[in-house]
């Protein structure tokens, strides 16, 4: 067996979709769990559609997951020769012809089909053209569809699919302008690179049957196929852009770690017993085709933020703090990472599933955040305002406010009979909201002038 080689082959057209970076994961895994190879290749020969921010977001995406690859960025616009080379082989060989049916008719013969209730496809009129019958007139090359017998999809993950000849169009491979289309360039170029395995979504097995006949007839040898079942979105039915963001950098600006959206891909559709957490390592010793499942998976957002929340406790409060400075620009606070910002972030380390909500539950670090009214009206109560003024006072004088806030706040509450419900208060004043990460926590980040400003600003509005 030759040496495994997979590749990813996006078309430039949008963003990273979900379904694409889980393709390109699995193509990456399956070659580092073989000692493979992995290559990267845009297919950009649809250039009404292709663009280069396109090809931007492609790769920034699968840099920003770590799906790295091996070889290329290969891009088929740089590959046209080639293809050229081996249509005119396929066309010297007899295994294609000349078609020079025009637009007009063949609209025209499958609306025929269409009210016969016939399936609409080619009925080969220029198949046996003498070959000076099509010269001068702008003509496509068609591929010479076997008329009997069966092609059958050893697929690695579904067994066979079959498929017969008969159903198969005779497919245009060479436009009128010169330029080859998918099922043609994605076999040339799989052949040529020596992919061994074509790894790809459910939605190419129809092309799979054509591609075959074409690697015959252009006498490459057959890699492997696979066809991965789709990813469903939340609400059931294939992943739109309507119901659910699908694009990789959408999961970025939100405040995604790139390790828990790779761990999320993974679990799409594979598995390995129970597990749920996977490092890119354990990924690639793990990964195998045998464990990925039959069915589609469904798309669901709770798990995401639930391995996202796992990564942001895990990760080094100091990398989060850098992560964190553009996600807190968004809301206006211009800030740089340093070790205050980093001891910021331990404190609400347990307590955000997205570094956007980390940036938002930081906001009172940078400014005053008044309390919502209804908050306000419940516990900065008019008999509350003169304790937080007493409290603030006896505050504002200590010398170690660390090592002595608690025992200072601790009389102040014993000197007004002991039993009063000071924390809550407190917390409203400090944070404007309930809650926060430990008070002395929030306190410390604050630190003890800070503090005593809020405290009285909070007092004093309690009056007004
Ligand atoms: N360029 C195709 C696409 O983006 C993929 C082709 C393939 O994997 O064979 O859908």
């Amino acid at each position: 067996m030759p040496n495994v080689v997979t590749r990813f082959a996006p078309s430039p057209t949008g963003f990273l979709h979900i379904g694409g970076a889980r393709t390109a994961l699995f193509n990456l895994l399956y070659a580092r769990n073989t000692g493979g190879k992995f290559i990267l290749r845009i297919e950009d020969t649809d250039q009404e559609r292709s663009t280069p921010e396109a090809v931007r977001a492609i790769l920034d995406g699968m840099t920003w997951l770590g799906i790295t690859w091996d070889e290329g960025p290969h891009f088929q616009m740089e590959r046209m020769e080639l293809y050229r080379k081996e249509a005119e082989r396929l066309l010297r060989d007899g295994k294609a012809y000349r078609c020079v049916c025009t637009k007009e008719e063949l609209d025209a013969r499958r609306e025929e089909m269409a009210a016969r209730k016939e399936k609409p496809r080619y009925d080969g009129r220029c198949r046996d053209l003498a070959s000076g019958a099509t010269e001068g007139k702008p003509s496509v090359l068609r591929f010479k569809t076997p008329r009997a017998g069966q092609t059958v999809v050893r697929d690695l993950l579904r067994g066979d699919v079959v498929y017969e000849n008969a159903e198969l169009d005779d497919l245009v491979f060479l436009r009128t302008d010169g330029s080859p289309t998918y099922n043609f360039v994605v076999v040339v170029d799989d052949a040529s690179m020596g992919i061994t395995h074509v790894l790809r979504g459910d939605d190419h097995l129809n092309n799979t049957p054509k591609q075959i006949l074409l690697y015959e007839a252009l006498g490459y040898p057959l890699p492997r196929f696979g066809h991965f079942p789709l990813i469903h979105g939340m609400e059931g039915g294939k992943l739109s852009k309507r119901q659910d963001d699908v694009s990789v950098t959408a999961y970025r600006e939100k405040g995604f770690l790139p390790e828990a959206m790779v761990n999320y891909l993974v679990r799409l559709g594979w598995g390995h017993g129970d597990q749920e957490i996977f490092s890119m390592v354990e990924m690639q010793d793990l990964f195998s085709l045998e464990h990925v499942g039959k069915s589609p998976s469904k798309f669901n957002l709770d798990k995401l933020l639930h391995l996202n929340a796992y990564y942001i406790k895990m990760a080094e409060p100091s990398l989060l703090a850098n992560l964190l400075v553009p996600f807190l620009a968004k809301r206006g606070i211009d800030t740089k990472p340093s070790p205050w910002l980093t001891a910021a972030v331990r404190t609400l380390l347990e307590r955000s599933r997205t570094l956007e909500e980390m940036a938002e539950s930081a906001e009172y670090y940078f400014r005053p955040k008044p309390a919502e009214p209804s908050v306000a009206s419940k516990f900065l109560t008019p008999e509350i305002a003169p304790v937080l003024r007493e409290i603030a006072d006896a505050f504002s004088v200590l010398e170690d406010f660390k090592a002595e806030r608690e025992d200072a706040l601790k009389a102040v509450v014993e000197r007004r009979g002991g039993n009063l419900k000071v924390h809550q208060p407190i917390r409203v004043a400090l944070t404007g909201g309930t809650a926060s990460p430990g008070l002395f926590e929030v306190m410390e980040i604050l630190g003890r002038d800070e503090v005593v400003r809020r405290l009285r600003s909070a007092a004093g509005r309690i009056g007004a």
